[in-house]
């Protein structure tokens, strides 16, 4: 009974480790693999410890509820494919809050009015955040995947509304200190934090909606972390406090990236200017391009720096890409990536993908670094880019992206933007960039474009 105990714990102090060394490698691509076995190998130990624990009563429900999850997780790992990250990583943060605050209506259930305060504070946190993000994500989902209309849907006194939401679902949190027994006050509460979290994701646009998401999934985590107090369970409270806080850091880090607060973009409705700005003017001619007259302009290039955003993901054209740089490298071209922290649908969406391709890290620059050598760059080629280098941002005060850092490729030689066709951004605005002189448009499908590239930068 003693030896299972403490191999109990030692399995949760181990799972502690492996999440902290797991964060800490995922802080940089180079490491980044390592830190997802290193966290994948601390859920297993988790799992074990959890399996031999003594208050298990029987066996053949947790195996139900393992094969039918690692059958879902396994059939979403495998088929959703990476644009569609965003939303499936909402849908597995519903999962999770869902069975946060199910852990803790069951906590409830069973110990109802015999819970002292502390437990009675930790269960209610609970269920109101898991309540919350359950909805919350939810809503996320259905705005990435398009089944409902992705710009902010407000109306009159929403902010007003949903502070009133809010301090109910909060008298009710300290009622039920004081009365725990009041059945009826628990499930109000969870009642109305199901609709405080619709009514929180619903006035965010769904360009918004990665901060959104590493938001609720920072709640997700502390909902966890309670259910670990509510449950005695040590590693449950680590992993919770280190997803809670990571995911903290990661939205402020994002706002921080877009020049705006978190407050403007869980408040500020910020699809809605876009939507104004959309009805902005002709800003002038683009100039098209054909592959031949840039293939020898690369070829014959000193340094050439690749701009990646969304349409690469859209495209894949992650290989071509890194086949179109060595066939440059052959040639004596220097070649760059220029990576901005909000290119794409997640953070480090391009990272994961340039990666996938083995393009080198030591190729792969941030923002502040490339910035400064854009003005040595010959061509900058900006493969399915749009809101990350509108110079709008810089130029424009009264833009709604006004602030916002964005690679200026615009300072470069020469500019080429690989991108279909006259779409906007995820904000919607119009892109000043593409009307410019120093700009070229190839339009077509980034994977085809590059493609063609390659074969006429080899004739060239
Ligand atoms: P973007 O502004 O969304 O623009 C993507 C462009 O790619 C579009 O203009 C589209 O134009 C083009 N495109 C789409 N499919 C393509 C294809 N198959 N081939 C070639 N081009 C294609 O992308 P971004 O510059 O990467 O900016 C990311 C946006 O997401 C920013 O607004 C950012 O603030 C927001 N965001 C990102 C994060 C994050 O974590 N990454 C977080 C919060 C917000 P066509 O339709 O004409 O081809």
């Amino acid at each position: 009974m003693a030896l299972r105990f403490y191999f109990i714990e030692f399995t949760y102090l181990l799972a502690s480790i492996l999440f902290i060394l797991g964060l800490k490698g995922l802080s940089h691509p180079e490491t980044a693999k390592r830190g997802m076995h290193l966290a994948e190998f601390g859920m297993l130990m988790a799992i074990v410890g959890t399996l031999l624990h003594f208050d298990i009563v029987s066996y053949e429900l947790i195996i139900v509820g393992l094969v039918v999850g690692s059958l879902v997780g396994g059939a979403m790992a495998y088929w959703v494919p990476m644009t569609a990250m965003p939303q499936r990583t909402a849908l597995s943060h519903a999962f999770g809050a869902f069975a946060a605050a199910l852990v803790g209506v069951a906590e409830y259930m069973r110990h109802g009015a015999e819970l002292g305060d502390v437990k009675m504070a930790a269960i209610n946190f609970e269920v109101m955040l898991g309540s919350l993000t359950t909805t919350g994500s939810l809503v996320a989902f259905a705005k990435l995947q398009g089944l409902t209309r992705g710009t902010p849907m407000t109306f009159r006194g929403q902010n007003v509304f949903n502070m009133a939401l809010l301090a109910a679902v909060l008298g009710l949190f300290v009622y039920l200190i004081i009365f725990p027994g009041s059945a009826a006050a628990f499930y109000t509460m969870m009642g109305l934090a199901f609709v405080f979290g619709v009514m929180l994701v619903l006035p965010i646009g769904a360009a918004d909606m990665p901060v959104v998401m590493s938001l609720l999934n920072s709640y997700a985590g502390l909902a966890a972390a309670a259910t670990g107090f509510v449950l005695s369970n040590n590693v449950l409270i680590i992993a919770g406090t280190l997803d809670g806080f990571s995911g903290f850091i990661l939205s402020i880090l994002m706002c921080r990236a877009m020049n705006r607060s978190i407050w403007n973009v869980l408040f500020g409705a910020f699809g809605s200017a876009a939507e104004g700005a959309r009805e902005g003017g002709e800003q002038g001619e683009m100039r098209e391009v054909n592959v031949e007259d840039i293939a020898v302009q690369m070829a014959y290039a000193k340094q050439v720096v690749f701009v990646p955003g969304y349409g690469l993901a859209t495209a894949q054209a992650q290989h071509v890409v890194r086949e179109l740089a060595s066939t440059l490298e052959e040639r004596g071209v220097s070649v760059k990536y220029a990576i901005h922290p909000v290119a794409g649908r997640m953070p480090g969406h391009m990272n994961v993908l340039l990666a996938e391709a083995n393009v080198p890290y030591s190729q792969l620059y941030e923002l502040e670094q490339i910035n400064h050598d854009f003005p040595a760059t010959d061509v900058a080629v900006v493969i399915g880019a749009n809101d990350v280098v509108n110079p709008d941002a810089r130029d424009n005060p009264n833009s709604p992206i006004a602030g916002m850092p964005t690679l200026e490729v615009d300072r470069a030689h020469s500019v080429v933007v690989l991108k279909r066709g006259a779409g906007r951004g995820f904000s919607g605005l119009e892109n000043p960039l593409f009307f410019k002189p120093v700009t070229g448009m190839l339009y077509g499908d980034a994977k085809d474009s590059l493609t063609r590239l390659v074969q006429a930068v080899q004739q060239a």
